[in-house]
């Protein structure tokens, strides 16, 4: 069970990590990990664990660690704000006391000087003084700011009151200035993930109550205006409208509605009125569901950040123990003066925090999360987003992920055979099954006694026969003596008392992105088509994808040993539709699951790709390897900088100005490093950018059947019938608009393998880029 306690202005690394060991002994709680950029511990809990108890125990934990953190429990914003201001004022009071003190040094007796500077530096260490306290009593000897204190106490003690101070003043300003961008950062990660629904209109009577989205309850109708986000799960039950669900995909894309769908919350309603009969309440609903993965994403931490956590561990008792050999080594031997060792040692003790390494790894993968997020891309953990970088082989269903899915019913034996078939697979949830039953009009017969035979079919009873329903193997299985149907497509056989009584022949098309998905995730990876079809289909959609390795009639089982003997030296991934893959979903190192937030896709999937869009998983990649790269440069970069410092400290090489400076730069370039994932990753869709804008504008200003046309058509080529059956329309219709934007000369007609198909004129892209642009930039 997972708890969360929010731990507002924690923004020091060390300080966290000794309040997640010290939470950690607490018998209740397995685990506890925090998250710097929403400033949440989460906690691993037993059932014993009891929320209102605990809290007041973790409360003093933090409070005996970190001064001014706001802890509360999560969702329970109205907890008293503990008034933070306070924590810069004696630092402040410090630098203009030591400031008086220099300025008028010359009218100073010497006495009364080095006093000035002794006050000035006690005001200016006031809240490391207060933490080095904290330490001592929680006999925490490697506390690093009981470390500054020390080492700046003995700067001062050799009469460098100005290196002292500067010293402290810099690493205070430091330390400021790195909270600031942590929760700039944050905020920043936040509004990428700009799922948060306010309000919800609820009706009540015939009135509209305006409610929190938490209040909602099953069976409330609400009411979504033009412009307004659904708030929960529903079914619609009045009007009808366009939604876009950009929020949640990141794509625009604008899907029909009417009376009897169901639709997902997160979604934005662009057209008419409609009215909603929730089906969830808040918390089960989708945006609540998907907030909720992105918060908790940091449970799964990522190698590199344990690698960090074992490093941080021991860098500051190690440095402080090089610290006390580096004064006496060279005491003992009688080398340089004690004055000297004193200093170098000093210096090492003022670069002993690990500082920016513990805050700006996390950060860079909260960051790379949040840029996914942002494209409809959910990780489950930051392990996951590391792990994408290494895999080698994908692993990937047919149905439903490389196709769309939805089946168009090309030939069957006989208007009974149709009814037969049809009758059973209402009871089924198979995209095979959905296909036959949406095709059918007619009444149906009533099956007793339905079983669903997994990658195989179904069988069922009427009036004290069996039928079965389905493909080879489950004809074989059954003994039935039935004629093989060589054709392209998916047969599904059918026999009552084991006599084979007729067929049927079903198609599916691939997916609008599909082919160029492919192609593109063929260059970095290995890919299998896994599928429980037949060797003709399968073969034929291994062709369209140029050829890539298949596998066909497999078992649901079956899958899983065939994913497993695949051959990687890395980490292998599967991506399924989740419907009848979760098992291969949950086995695979990474289980991708396509799907529009189904719920046993959430549940089992480590990545889920919100659209259905295959195209997704390269964007994810891309922001997986941007992440990896600039976490890797944190590393190098601040371990490179440390090692040096402390390389020159024990040749006697450097200041501890000069150490400190680098420290705290180093600390700050990191962090603002990972904000560069956050910022860079456009660079994703540049090149589609263009398009896109031209696209928006016709979209604003032309015929929008025309402009979804040539969208689709940027992608491949479409007949009429597929272009009517993507866009919801009649033939007749698309046929009219087609026809224009042959006309205009925007789209040209094709004949492959007998089949008229239309694409874009290459030179036509560019005219409408044109066109958009002149326009745009008037
Ligand atoms: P995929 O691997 O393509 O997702 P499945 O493993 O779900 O396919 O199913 C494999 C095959 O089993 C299907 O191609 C079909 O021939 C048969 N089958 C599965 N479910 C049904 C059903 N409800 N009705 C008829 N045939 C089915
Ligand atoms: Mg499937």
């Amino acid at each position: 069970m997972i708890k969360k306690v929010v731990m507002e202005n924690l923004l020091c690394s060390g300080c966290a990590k000794k309040i997640e060991d010290e939470i950690k002994t607490i018998k209740s709680i397995n685990n506890a990990t925090f998250n710097f950029a929403n400033q949440t511990m989460l906690l691993d809990v037993t059932e014993e664990y009891n929320e209102q108890e605990m809290l007041p125990k973790i409360k003093k934990i933090v409070d005996s660690i970190e001064d001014g953190v706001n802890t509360y429990l999560y969702k329970n914003k109205d907890t008293v704000k503990k008034n933070t201001n306070n924590s810069y004022n004696s630092f402040f009071i410090g630098v203009l006391v030591y400031l008086i003190a220099y300025m008028f040094r010359a009218n100073l007796s010497s006495l009364f000087e080095v006093s000035l500077y002794i006050v000035g530096y006690i005001f200016i260490s006031s809240k490391i003084i207060r933490k080095t306290i904290k330490g001592i009593r929680r006999k925490d000897i490697f506390n690093e700011n009981m470390l500054m204190f020390i080492a700046t106490l003995a700067a001062m003690f050799l009469k460098e009151y100005f290196e002292a101070s500067l010293v402290i003043i810099f690493y205070t300003l430091g330390e400021y200035l790195q909270q600031k961008a942590v929760s700039k950062s944050k905020n920043e990660v936040k509004g990428l993930i700009d799922l948060k629904v306010d309000y919800s209109n609820v009706l009540i009577g015939n009135t509209i109550v305006i409610k929190e989205p938490e209040e909602i309850e099953v069976d409330d109708v609400i009411v979504v205006k033009n412009g307004e986000k659904i708030p929960v799960d529903g079914i619609i039950v009045e009007g009808y409208s366009s939604l876009n669900s950009s929020a949640l995909t990141g794509e625009s894309r604008l899907v029909d509605v009417k009376v009897n769908d169901n639709v997902l919350s997160g979604n934005i309603n662009v057209g008419k009125v409609l009215k909603i009969k929730a089906t969830k309440i808040y918390e089960d609903s989708t945006v609540a569901r998907l907030i909720d993965l992105i918060e908790n994403s940091t449970n799964h931490k990522s190698a590199p950040e344990n690698f960090i956590t074992k490093f941080a561990r021991v860098y500051t008792p190690v440095v402080s123990v090089l610290a006390l050999l580096m004064f006496m080594i060279p005491t003992l031997l009688g080398y340089k003066t004690i004055d000297e060792n004193i200093y170098n040692a000093a210096i090492f003790l003022v670069i002993s925090c690990p500082c920016a390494l513990v805050l700006s790894i996390p950060l860079s993968y909260f960051a790379g999360i949040g840029a996914a997020a942002k494209e409809g891309i959910l990780f489950k953990g930051s392990t996951y987003l590391h792990m994408l970088t290494e895999v080698d082989t994908i692993g990937i269903d047919k149905t439903g992920t490389l196709t769309n899915g939805f089946f168009s019913v090309n030939d069957y034996s006989s208007d009974e055979v149709l009814k037969i078939i049809a009758s059973a697979e209402r009871y089924s949830n198979h995209p095979i099954a959905k296909s036959i039953v949406e095709y059918y009009e007619g009444d149906y017969i009533n099956f007793v006694d339905i079983e669903e035979i997994p990658g195989k079919g179904l069988s069922a009873s009427f009036e004290n026969n069996v039928y079965i329903i389905g493909n080879d193997e489950l004809m074989k299985q059954h003994h039935v003596k039935y004629k093989k149907v060589r054709s392209v497509g998916t047969v599904i056989y059918l026999a009552k008392e084991k006599k084979y009584i007729g067929h049927m022949i079903i198609t599916d098309s691939l997916k609008q992105n599909t082919v160029r998905a492919i192609k593109k995730m063929k260059k970095r990876f290995n890919i299998t088509m896994l599928t429980g079809d037949n060797f003709e289909v399968a073969s034929d959609v291994a062709l369209a994808l140029n050829s890539i390795n298949f596998k066909s009639n497999l078992l649901p089982e079956d899958k899983i040993t065939e994913f497993n003997n695949l051959d990687s030296k890395n980490y292998k991934m599967f991506i399924g539709d989740g419907i009848n893959d979760s098992p291969l979903l949950k086995n695979a190192d990474i289980g991708v699951a396509m799907g529009n937030g189904s719920e046993i896709a959430i549940d089992v999937a480590d990545i889920i790709i919100i659209d259905d869009d295959l195209e997704k998983i390269n964007t994810a990649t891309k922001i997986a390897i941007r992440t990896k790269r600039i976490v890797y440069q944190n590393i190098v970069l601040s371990i490179g900088v440390k090692v040096l410092f402390l390389t020159l400290a024990g040749f006697g090489k450097t200041s501890m100005l000069e150490a400190i400076f680098a420290d705290v730069g180093i600390s700050l370039i990191a962090v603002l490093n990972s904000l560069r994932i956050i910022y860079g990753f456009n660079f994703i869709k540049e090149s589609n950018r263009e398009l896109r804008q031209a696209t928006k504008f016709f979209k604003a200003f032309g015929n929008i059947t025309s402009m979804s046309i040539i969208e689709l058509l940027t992608d491949q080529e479409y007949s009429i019938e597929e272009l009517a059956k993507e866009l919801k329309k009649s033939t007749v219709d698309i046929y009219r608009h087609v026809e224009k934007l042959v006309k205009q000369g925007l789209v040209k007609e094709t004949v492959i393998n007998d089949n008229v198909v239309f694409a874009l004129k290459d030179e036509c892209v560019k005219d409408i880029i044109c066109i958009a642009y002149k326009h745009l930039d008037e």
